[in-house]
């Protein structure tokens, strides 16, 4: 059981994504502000840090620090130094030796002998500690601990003045899942891993200002159109005039990260061409087929499960409610807690609707479960407010596998679903539990399981 820090304690028992990536050429008044409210729009895929790099053609500017965008940019309106319409913005969540430190908030800027470079990194790069050792070994000096400043270094050896040439070069080194947003004095370069296993998509905004995010939910905030979503290995450059691809890597084969579907992209987001809410819609119908259950009331755990528990609910005919009310102004504070309030766990963050559950046969709906140790509290949470049994349906397989393409994960021996559904059921204290089977996961995405990466639950790894 976790008893360090409170928000850790329930962030920890939760598959986490590690960025989130925005950049583009863009003509407003305030490109900070605009760039800002895509942050805001993105800031679910991470909290722990924000910044911003804008090239006015000259120059190129950077804000970044510690904590959410509205903390790290409280002043943007006044900020009249940081115009030009080039811009590339990142949140980070960071995990491992890569953790919560300064030097690793992004965007990275380096100078090299061809001008500036501003890199947002989305993923993880699995060779990044042979070449880091190879560069090192060199006498290369690095200023963050993050995998993504690789980058910068390899360019800068590359020694061509055109970063898109050097990049040709580059990438094929890279192995991994990843997706990179790169700002240069006078252009923006988006670049997505072979496999795609890291979601980009291309945004338009009006007849010709070019954007790119890493979900398209960003795309809605700023009143742009979603163009397409940017290929596995490949390179788009977006410049004041135009914008050109090139196939930067070959891609053997597509596989989306289907956790993004699961629980980390928003489900006002789609992804392949498929709105994230009515995926996990789907997912919740599917579950309420394979996994239904005598109850009187359906509770989706907020704000991932909301979507999977109203399919339950309707596909089982049982009212669905409001029966977990989330409290948002956490946030990611970090609060010791003394060893008395310990115990309060989840439900500092989660509380229990009591008129809701009181006498009632709960079926509580959750997208996955890591540790499990949330589950128990949840479990516990609601028989305490009355509920007469809690039946546990999770809208995914069991995770039994760490993720190594830039997802926060326990080792596979901390996995709880590595157990057993019912060795599961016995020790989170639930009256039943079902998982969604791989076969209805991917009926429900409506992507050929071929085009997914689906590691975490079969352990057979695409890269
Ligand atoms: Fe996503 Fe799981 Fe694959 Fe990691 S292993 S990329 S979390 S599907």
């Amino acid at each position: 059981m976790c008893n360090n820090k409170l928000s850790y304690c329930y962030g920890n028992d939760r598959m986490r994504d590690e960025c989130g990536l925005f950049g583009g050429v863009i003509n407003s008044e305030n490109n900070m502000q605009t760039t800002c409210f895509a942050l805001y729009a993105l800031q679910h895929r991470g909290q722990e840090s924000a910044g911003i790099a804008v090239s006015n053609g000259n120059n190129i500017w950077i804000k970044k620090g510690m904590g959410l965008v509205s903390e790290v940019f409280e002043d943007t309106g006044t900020h009249e130094i940081f115009q030009g319409n080039k811009v590339i913005g990142h949140v980070r969540y960071s995990y491992g030796e890569q953790g919560l430190k300064p030097e690793n908030t992004q965007p990275l800027l380096f100078r090299y002998r061809f001008g500036e470079m501003a890199i947002a990194h989305n993923g993880n790069l699995l060779n990044h500690y042979k070449l880091r050792e190879g560069l090192e070994s060199q006498g290369s000096i690095f200023q963050s601990t993050t995998d993504s400043e690789l980058l910068a270094h390899f360019v800068a050896r590359e020694g061509s003045p055109e970063i898109e040439e050097a990049l040709k070069n580059v990438v094929p080194v890279l192995r991994g899942g990843y997706a990179f947003i790169i700002l240069t004095r006078d252009k923006v370069i988006g670049l997505r891993d072979p496999l795609g296993i890291r979601p980009l998509s291309l945004g338009r905004i009006g007849q010709n200002e070019y954007i790119l995010s890493s979900e398209t939910c960003a795309f809605n905030t700023l009143g742009a159109e979603f163009v397409r979503d940017v290929e596995p290995g490949e390179m788009l450059t977006i410049n004041d005039n135009w914008i050109s691809s090139f196939r930067i890597t070959p891609s053997p084969r597509k596989a989306l990260c289907i956790f993004e579907f699961i629980y980390f992209a928003r489900p006002d987001s789609e992804l392949c061409g498929k709105n994230v809410h009515l995926v996990r819609r789907e997912l919740g119908r599917n579950l309420a087929r394979e996994h239904p259950v005598n109850a009187d009331v359906v509770v989706g755990v907020p704000d991932s499960s909301i979507s999977a528990g109203s399919g339950f609910a309707e596909e089982s005919g049982l009212p669905y409610e409001m029966g977990l009310i989330k409290n948002r102004y956490i946030g990611r504070t970090f609060i010791q807690p003394a060893p008395e309030t310990r115990k309060l766990g989840v439900g500092i963050k989660l509380n229990p609707v009591k008129s809701i559950v009181e006498g009632k046969r709960v079926v509580i709906v959750d997208d996955s479960i890591v540790r499990g140790t949330t589950s128990m509290q949840l479990v516990n949470m609601l028989r305490q407010a009355g509920a007469l049994e809690v039946h546990m349906r999770i809208s995914s397989p069991p995770v039994i596998s760490s993720c190594y393409y830039g997802i926060n994960t326990p080792t596979s021996s901390e996995l709880i679903a590595s157990q057993g559904s019912d060795e599961v059921a016995r020790l989170i204290k639930a009256d039943s539990i079902g998982f969604l089977s791989l076969e209805k996961m991917i009926e429900s995405v409506g992507i050929s399981g071929e085009k997914l990466c689906q590691a975490c639950f079969t352990g057979d790894y695409p890269v």
